[in-house]
């Protein structure tokens, strides 16, 4: 039977996050499955359709902070397995797309519970050996902003429905929001699971169908998501997950003619390609596809004169460096003034010297590995080039060791010149490169800020002058999808600060919000008319 209520779903709130400190029983629980994990050799198959899929072609999974050590291994796939997925989507399409919006709700609601219960410390864990994350940063990420992710779209789709267009006497007019017609390539980055999670949970939840292809440095907590989404109810075929090198994916997918929809987060380079191809392919598709990406960032903070240091330092030290600076919004260049800059300058150092590294086994740390051999290169290659360069000085860090793990010390960079190329460019790291400015040329500094960088994604000001606050909201409008007023520029949470940038930060479809949602639908406009008029004429073309 449909439906026979306007049902209300229930009113999310923000997951709470749990402390894991000394004496806690999430403490204690989750060391141990840390150590479970480590010891049990898992295998990860992929999942098409409602079955596991199993190729013999193994790849390892280590984590990045005890690279020798084995977690277990993958199944990699190639083109086929990935016309598998699409074919098993389109098969899901029909069951999916008709199924009742409050079913579809159901299962992402239980899976929200489950992941807030049963599943907390499964995919913290996870995330925390397999993409080297301490345990807050995990906590923050993989438990509850999943947790947030699933249940305010939930919310959202609710509030979308209820947008309905006005009916005058004699006719009813309705929108329908349909889902595309078609599949949805959700293509997911390594550094967040939270947003692995949603990129192809957000248009399911709509009432689409999907291939996931997640990043090769998170099979491991991809895995619980899915099997959290199974345990939930998910419908076979509706969310496919295939482990195939990208460009094998992108190859299949984008020149498939029910390809309807990119949900990507990533660098900047391969959303320009994919979106290149997507081009090229445009005559082939049943529809234009949707084109939903969230890319990279070069995001400052900007302090005032009036600002407070200490303030100042704090919001650096986490913003720049918490989870090795692998975050889109982690702060990498800084306007100081002159006048700041010593005592900014001794506390920053000060902090950094106090930053333990290594394991996220061991609780004391802060800092972790980056994600693997490929980061550590880039990265110690932009190093090594500043340190050949006159224009700007190493002032604390510059050294990594891989002997266990890809470490890489949080390293702090003063450049002469403001538009230095460690100024402009993402190096996704612990490199935070630094710009003195004279105090008496605020707005000039405001200037360079607005104009060194192609990213616009977030950035923060740090000013106790109201007016001067204000300033910089206003120059800056362009500059930060999302802006923080002496804030750090990272930790949006989902339902507060819909997240996204513009520029080359991405297409700013808001992760967690209903601008985001509703790019997965195609509205349709019914309507009727309940007395239909039976004659052509109109009075106009009566004489008298
Ligand atoms: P990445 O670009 O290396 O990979 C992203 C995804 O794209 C992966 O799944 C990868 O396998 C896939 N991919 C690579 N080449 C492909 C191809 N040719 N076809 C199809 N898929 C392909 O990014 P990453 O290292 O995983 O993540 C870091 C980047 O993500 C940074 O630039 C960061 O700023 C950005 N990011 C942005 C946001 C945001 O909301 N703006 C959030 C998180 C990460």
């Amino acid at each position: 039977m449909p439906a026979t209520g306007f049902y209300n779903v229930p009113e999310p709130q923000n997951e709470q996050i749990l402390s894991y400190a000394p004496g806690t029983r999430e403490r204690d629980e989750l060391k141990q499955l840390i150590w479970d994990f480590r010891k049990n050799k898992t295998e990860i198959p992929m999942f098409i359709g409602g079955r596991e899929v199993r190729t013999g072609k193994l790849i390892e999974i280590n984590p990045p902070h005890d690279h020798q050590h084995i977690l277990g291994y993958y199944h990699q796939g190639a083109e086929k397995e990935v016309g598998l997925a699409i074919d098993a989507a389109i098969k899901a399409r029909e069951l999916w797309s008709s199924m009742s919006w409050e079913e579809r709700a159901s299962i992402f609601l239980k899976a929200a519970d489950l992941l807030s219960g049963p599943y907390r410390l499964k995919i913290n864990a996870a995330t925390m050996l397999g993409q080297s994350k301490n345990i807050f940063q995990a906590e923050i990420d993989a438990a509850c902003e999943l947790i947030d992710f699933l249940r305010y779209n939930v919310k959202f789709m609710t509030d979308l429905y209820k947008y309905q267009p006005y009916s005058p006497p004699g006719v009813w007019n309705r929108l329908e929001l349909r889902p595309l017609e078609g599949f949805i390539f959700a293509v997911t980055p390594f550094n967040f699971t939270s947003i692995a999670g949603n990129l192809p949970t957000s248009p399911a939840i709509m009432g689409n169908v999907v291939v996931w292809k997640p990043s090769a440095t998170q099979v491991y907590s991809a895995k619980v998501i899915m099997d959290v989404l199974r345990e939930a109810g998910l419908p076979d075929g509706v969310i496919n997950m295939v482990f195939v090198p990208g460009p094998v994916a992108g190859k299949t997918v984008l020149s498939h003619p029910d390809f309807s929809g990119l949900h990507y987060t990533g660098s900047t380079q391969v959303f320009q390609n994919l979106w290149k191809t997507i081009g090229q392919n445009i005559h082939q598709y049943h529809s234009y596809p949707r084109i939903v990406g969230e890319t990279g960032g070069k995001d400052f903070v900007i302090v005032h004169e009036s600002a407070d240091p200490q303030q100042v330092v704090t919001a650096i030290s986490r913003g720049a460096f918490e989870y090795q600076g692998q975050k889109c919004s982690a702060v990498s260049r800084a306007y100081i003034p002159d006048t700041l800059w010593p005592e900014i300058k001794n506390m920053l150092l000060e902090d950094i010297a106090s930053f333990k590294m290594g394991g996220p086994e061991d609780f004391t740390n802060f800092i972790n590995a980056v994600i693997d051999d490929h980061a550590f290169k880039r990265i110690n290659g932009v190093i090594r080039r500043i340190k050949r360069e006159k224009v700007a000085k190493i002032i604390a860090g510059g050294r990594s060791y891989k002997g266990t793990g890809y470490f890489i010390e949080p390293t702090v960079v003063v450049s002469s010149d403001p538009f230095y190329f460690a100024m402009q460019e993402e190096f996704f790291g612990p490199l935070l490169t630094l710009y003195i400015y004279p105090a008496d040329k605020y707005t000039e500094a405001l200037e360079i800020c607005d104009k060194t960088s192609m990213y616009a994604l977030t950035g923060s000001v740090f000013a106790r002058k109201r007016e001067i606050i204000e300033l910089t909201t206003r120059k800056l409008v362009n500059a930060a999808g999302n802006f923080y007023i002496n804030d750090k520029p990272t930790g949006a949470v989902v339902g507060q600060q819909p997240f996204g940038g513009s520029r080359g930060s991405g297409t700013n479809d808001k992760a967690g919000s209903a601008l985001n949602l509703i790019r997965w639908v195609s509205p349709r406009s019914i309507k009727e008319t309940f007395v239909p008029p039976i004659n052509y004429r109109y009075p106009f073309m009566v004489e008298r």
